[in-house]
C-alpha cells in the first residue's frame, strides 16, 4: 500500500507542533492490531482504529463501545491514521487539529471470525460489513461494524457471546498504557476560562 492512504491525516496536522506521529504504513503482517483512544477534543469521543492495509482505519464513536448486543453505537468513519498512532497518548496542543487529551483506552489484536487475511478485511471494509473478534483488555469477543446508507456513518455492535454484558465498559475509564484518566478539564484555548458549572468531586 502506498503512503497516500495517509494524505488526509497529514494535511490536517503540523508535525512541528503536535506530538502525534507522522508515521508510515507498515507492511501487512499476520497479527492485526486494534486500538481505542479516548479523546477529549471539542467533544469527548472514542476513536476506534483497526489495522488494515498497514494503516489504522478509523471511526469516531461519540458514546464509546458497548458490550451490550442490544446497543448500537454510531461510528463515524474518519481519515486513516498511521500504524504508529496505536501508541499515541498525550496532549494535542491548542490550535492543532483535534486539540485535547488522548489516552489509550484499550488495545490488543483482532481477527476475522473465519480466519480471513488482510484481503478479507479490505473487501469487508469496502462492502460495508466488518466482522471482528477482538482481543483487548476491555473489549473482547465478536463485534460487527456495519455501514449505513448515510455517508461515513457506521454502527458498532457487540455480538452475543460469552463476553457480552450489560455492564457499561466505558466506566472503566483508565488508560491501559499508563493507568491515567482523561482529566476533567476542557482543551486549553489560550487562557483558562472561568467555569460556571460545578461538578461533584471526590468520587
Ligand atoms: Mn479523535
Amino acid at each position: 500500500m502506498t503512503t497516500n492512504l495517509l494524505t488526509a491525516y497529514r494535511k490536517k496536522r503540523d508535525f512541528g507542533t503536535t506530538p502525534e506521529p507522522e508515521g508510515k504504513p507498515r507492511r501487512a503482517g499476520r497479527r492485526h492490531v486494534f486500538v481505542v483512544q479516548k479523546h477529549r477534543a471539542s467533544h469527548l469521543h472514542y476513536d476506534f482504529r483497526l489495522e488494515i492495509d498497514g494503516v489504522l482505519k478509523s471511526w469516531a464513536v461519540p458514546k464509546g463501545p458497548s458490550l451490550d448486543p442490544t446497543v448500537r453505537r454510531l461510528a463515524v468513519r474518519v481519515e486513516d491514521h498511521p500504524y504508529a498512532y496505536r501508541n499515541f497518548e498525550g496532549e494535542i496542543p491548542a490550535g492543532q487539529y483535534g486539540a485535547g487529551e488522548v489516552i489509550i483506552w484499550d488495545r490488543g489484536t483482532y481477527r476475522t471470525p473465519d480466519g480471513g487475511d488482510n484481503a478479507t478485511l479490505r473487501s469487508e471494509l469496502r462492502k460495508g460489513t466488518l466482522h471482528l473478534v477482538l482481543r483487548g483488555k476491555k473489549l473482547r469477543g465478536g463485534f460487527s461494524l456495519v455501514r449505513l446508507k448515510r455517508p461515513r456513518q457506521w454502527l458498532l455492535i457487540k455480538k452475543c457471546d460469552a463476553f457480552a454484558t450489560e455492564r457499561d465498559v466505558t466506566r472503566n475509564d483508565r488508560s491501559v498504557k499508563s493507568g491515567r484518566r482523561i482529566s476533567d478539564r476542557r482543551p486549553t484555548r489560550g487562557k483558562s476560562r472561568v467555569r460556571f458549572t460545578r461538578r461533584s468531586r471526590g468520587r
